[in-house]
Order: C-alpha cells, then sequence, then structure tokens
C-alpha cells in the first residue's frame, strides 16, 4: 500500500513552516536563545512550547509499546481528526465513509472541509454492515471512520468485520478509541504494525479525565505520520497541557482506580435502570456512558431537567428512536439519577 497515493498533491509537495524551536533543539543550560522573540523574563511560559511534544510522547510511547515516530498529538482529537481530513481529502472531489449513529464530529469536519460524507447506517444489532461499506466505496474514497467502542451506542464493532475493511479498503481506516479503556476488548494499537492504513485515535478527554486540557492522540505508520506532521501547527499543543499530561500519565493507579469505579457503577446503573417502568432496553455498553430506550424520550429528558439531571437526548440519531444516553456519575450522582427515574411518572 503507498501512502502518498491518498496525500493531498499539495500536501506532499509541502514545505512544513520551521519554526524556531525546530531549527535548535539540544538544549543544554547554559545557552542562550535569542531566536524566537520571545520576552527573556522567565515566568514559567515566556518560550514556545516542544513543537513535537517529546516528553508527553516519551511516556505514551512506554505505556502502549509504540516507538514516538508512530505518535502525533494534537489539541484535542478534534484537532488530530481535521488534521487527517486536510492530509487526504481534496476539497469537493474525494469522499469519507461514516457510519451512523456515530460521533457528530466526523460529519461536521467533513462539511467544514466540503468532503463528501457517504453514510452507511449500522445494522440493526449497531454492527458494520461491511458489504454495504465496501460498495459505497469509489476511487475518490479516502477514509472510513470507525468508532469503537461506538458513541452513542456504546458498543464495540467485531474484530474480523473491522479486519475486513483494513484489509480490503484502499484507503485510510481511522478507529476512534475515545472510550477503549472501558471496554475488555484489546485495543488495536496492538496491532498498528501490521497495517500500514490504520490510524488509532485515543484521548484524555474520557478515561484519564482531562477534557479540560485538550490532547488527542493519533497512533500510525511512520509515513501517515510524518505527513499529519507537515501540516500541524507547530505549537499545537501547548505548555500547560504538556505539563498536565505527563503528570496524569505518571498516575496511572489513579486513572485506573477511576476506570474501575466508574465500570462498576456503569454495572449497577444498568440493573437499576433496567427495572424503571418506562425503559424498553437498555444497551450493553462497553464505555463510560450507557445508551437507553425509553416510550417518550423528549418527555422522559424534560422531566429529568426539571429534577436538575442533564441527560443526552439522542432521539433524532438514525437508530435511536426514543433513545437517551447517559453519562456513568461518582456513586452519588447516579443514585440521584435512579432515585430521579423512579419518582417520575
Ligand atoms: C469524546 C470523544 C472524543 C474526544 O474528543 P477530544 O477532542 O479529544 O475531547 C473523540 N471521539 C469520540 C467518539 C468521542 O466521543
Amino acid at each position: 500500500m503507498n501512502i502518498s497515493k491518498l496525500v493531498r498533491k499539495n500536501v506532499l509537495s509541502l514545505q512544513p513552516y520551521s519554526s524556531a524551536r525546530d531549527e535548535y533543539k539540544d538544549a543544554t543550560s547554559n545557552m542562550i536563545f535569542l531566536d524566537a522573540n520571545e520576552n527573556p523574563f522567565e515566568n514559567g511560559s515566556n518560550r514556545y512550547p516542544d513543537p513535537q511534544q517529546t516528553d508527553v510522547k516519551i511516556r505514551l510511547s512506554e505505556l502502549n509499546n509504540i516507538p514516538i515516530e508512530n505518535i502525533l498529538l494534537g489539541n484535542g482529537s478534534d484537532e488530530v481528526l481535521d488534521l487527517i481530513f486536510r492530509v487526504f481529502c481534496e476539497p469537493n472531489e474525494d469522499n469519507i465513509i461514516t457510519l451512523p449513529p456515530t460521533y457528530g464530529m466526523y460529519s461536521v469536519l467533513a462539511n467544514i472541509n466540503a468532503v463528501e460524507n457517504r453514510k452507511v447506517l449500522l445494522n440493526d444489532n449497531f454492527q458494520l454492515n461491511v458489504d454495504e461499506i465496501l460498495e459505497q466505496v469509489d476511487a475518490n474514497s479516502k477514509l472510513i471512520f470507525l468508532c469503537t467502542p461506538n458513541n452513542p451506542t456504546g458498543n464495540s464493532f467485531t474484530q474480523e468485520s473491522i479486519e475486513i475493511l483494513l484489509t480490503k479498503f484502499n484507503g485510510i481506516v481511522v478507529i476512534d478509541e475515545a472510550y477503549i479503556d472501558f471496554s475488555e476488548n484489546e485495543s488495536w494499537l496492538k496491532v498498528l504494525h501490521k497495517y500500514p492504513n490504520l490510524i488509532v485515535i485515543q484521548t484524555l478527554s474520557k478515561a484519564f479525565g482531562m477534557a479540560g486540557i485538550r490532547l488527542g492522540i493519533s497512533y500510525a505508520s511512520k509515513e501517515i505520520i510524518s505527513v499529519l506532521n507537515k501540516i500541524k501547527p507547530p505549537y499545537n499543543v501547548n505548555n500547560l497541557t504538556q505539563a498536565k499530561a505527563l503528570v496524569r500519565l505518571n498516575k496511572m493507579e489513579e486513572v485506573n482506580n477511576e476506570i474501575n469505579q466508574l465500570k462498576s457503577e456503569r454495572k449497577r446503573l444498568y440493573q437499576q435502570i433496567e427495572k424503571i417502568s418506562f425503559v424498553e432496553k437498555v444497551y450493553p455498553s462497553d464505555a463510560n456512558f450507557i445508551l437507553i430506550k425509553v416510550d417518550d424520550a423528549t418527555k422522559r429528558y424534560n422531566q429529568l431537567i426539571d429534577l436538575g439531571l442533564v441527560i443526552r437526548n439522542r432521539t433524532n440519531q438514525p437508530l435511536c428512536d426514543n433513545c437517551l444516553r447517559i453519562s456513568v456519575g461518582i456513586l452519588e450522582e447516579n443514585s440521584r439519577l435512579i432515585r430521579a427515574l423512579k419518582i417520575i411518572k
């Protein structure tokens, strides 16, 4: 597979902006930096951040056993996803494939970048319609977006169906693993080396509890990472974010403890919500939220708002008639939700 054939021509021939910090990296303590027009009075943030976020990448590399050449970081997954569009998709010419009901950003980014979005619905079990997906592919199909565990349905796609797409699709398969830490399934990072056309996206926004710092991570072959690096804004991940991320990534015991609590609360919520009379279905979840089907989603949503509980009404999403999505909170929050569900008539 030749990745450069998939890349937009203007990106292929692009000379990346070379920042002052890119040019001279091997700082020693007695060097004086008069190259970037920074304010020289030290206050902790007067210098530009490391454009390659090397310390954070080294830590991610240790945790996941992936070389740092296979990692690119962004200002949230949202930025990483946007970079992927802009590297591979020629506006008004190329197309992507998304699999609703799924994360809304893929479609938003397709619209912003003037890229056709070919939607292939999931089947009734919220699994991939592999044959239909492959039928939609043509010479201009550059990307397929798979979100597993999927938002808002909560389930994971089968390994076999994903493998078929990875081997049969002559474009890039983006697997969004925002919720992987809540799943018993293995991450696709384990087989990253086998698929030159695979991009795995992760984030510190969910299981790592760092939505406020905005750090998104993409893992892919060296070829893909180096072309994404060509168009990345040089200082896209700020100093404060890099520092906070590093602290958090060195507290894996705390992170894992929170994940385990959320998984046990997810189980309790599932069992309690199942008993509510107006709940027609509770879908199994590999994520930190639960999708439920009720008699009248908008009525139940408004009743909960009146009781001070905000959940997400997904009734207008395809295949999600009368569905509500509920994030797993801490014990007290979930107990309040359960009490509210028992009260409303
Ligand atoms: C929450 C979420 C993300 C995270 O996006 P960030 O920009 O990293 O906060 C990514 N993908 C999916 C499917 C999500 O639900």
